[in-house]
């Protein structure tokens, strides 16, 4: 079985690494945390954040922009013997994207409870009719991974509370 949630190397975490470095990219500009790198012998061949409400593209999580800027790179729809790194576990719509681009192995730091389809909502890859099969594993960095996702929620939690405190206080232009 390619399940196997253990064992990350060294090469691992630095392109986890790189991956983390995107996602504060994201957070930066509002959006939800999640970078991701695609790697093919050493050599980055496109990389991501999320960014669906900036974008105005509901596609565009980080999985799917690294996807498209290798592949542009690559002049090529495919990428075999590419690994793709990313900070948290793929969604259904990214996993479908990653097996049409014949990623050969995806590496994910946090699993995503809710909307994870690696190994939380179902098995993508595991899916018998597929005819690609994608290597996987996760718990890289999990730890940094989702302390980037809660501290931005927090933030934002923070944000609204301290918006409604100005506006409750009658002072909605929040001179402090
Ligand atoms: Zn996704």
């Amino acid at each position: 079985m390619t399940d196997s949630l253990t064992h990350s190397s060294a090469a691992d975490e630095h392109w986890m690494r790189r991956a983390l470095q995107l996602a504060r990219s994201a957070a930066d500009i509002h959006e939800v945390p999640v970078g991701a790198v695609i790697v093919r012998d050493g050599v980055v061949l496109g990389e991501g954040f999320n960014q669906p409400i900036s974008g105005c593209d509901p596609t565009a999580h980080a999985e799917i922009v690294a996807l498209r800027a290798a592949c542009s790179r690559e002049k090529n729809y495919r990428l075999p013997g590419a690994t793709l790194y990313v900070t948290i576990e793929p969604c259904a719509m990214c996993a479908g994207a990653i097996v049409h681009a014949r990623i050969a192995r995806v590496v994910f730091g946090a699993v995503e409870p809710k909307a994870g389809a690696v190994v939380s909502t179902q098995r993508f890859f595991e899916q018998p009719q597929l005819n690609h099969a994608v290597q996987f594993q996760g718990d890289c960095l999990a730890g940094e991974c989702s302390e980037v996702i809660s501290a931005f929620f927090k933030t934002r939690r923070d944000q609204q509370k301290a918006l409604k405190a100005r506006l409750q206080a009658g002072n909605p232009d929040g001179d402090e």
